[in-house]
C-alpha cells in the first residue's frame, strides 16, 4: 500500500493510527515493518503480540518508536529526524 507523505505527517503529528503498516522479513529472516517510505526493525526485546519497532536510522539518531498490537499501530513516540 502506498502511503502519501501527508498521511505520514498526520500520523506523526496528531497520531492518526489508521494507516496500515506492511510487514516483511529481510533476507536474513529479521522482521521489518514498512510504513510509507520508512522502514522499521523489530526491537529485539519486544514480545508478541505487542511489538516495538525502531527506525532503521536509529543509529543516525532517529528516536521514533512505534508500538503495534497484532499488526495495528497503537502508539507512536517521537518523530523521525530525517526524511
Ligand atoms: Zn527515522
Amino acid at each position: 500500500m502506498y502511503v502519501h507523505l501527508q498521511y505520514l505527517k498526520r500520523l506523526f503529528t496528531v497520531y492518526n493510527y489508521s494507516i496500515s503498516p506492511i510487514f516483511t522479513t529481510t533476507i536474513h529472516g529479521n522482521p521489518v515493518m514498512h510504513l510509507g517510505n520508512h522502514r522499521f526493525n523489530k526491537y529485539h526485546r519486544s514480545k508478541e503480540p505487542r511489538t516495538r519497532w525502531v527506525c532503521t536510522k536509529k543509529k543516525s539518531g532517529c528516536k521514533i518508536g512505534i508500538i503495534t498490537d497484532n499488526g495495528v499501530i497503537i502508539k507512536v513516540t517521537n518523530q523521525h529526524n530525517h526524511y
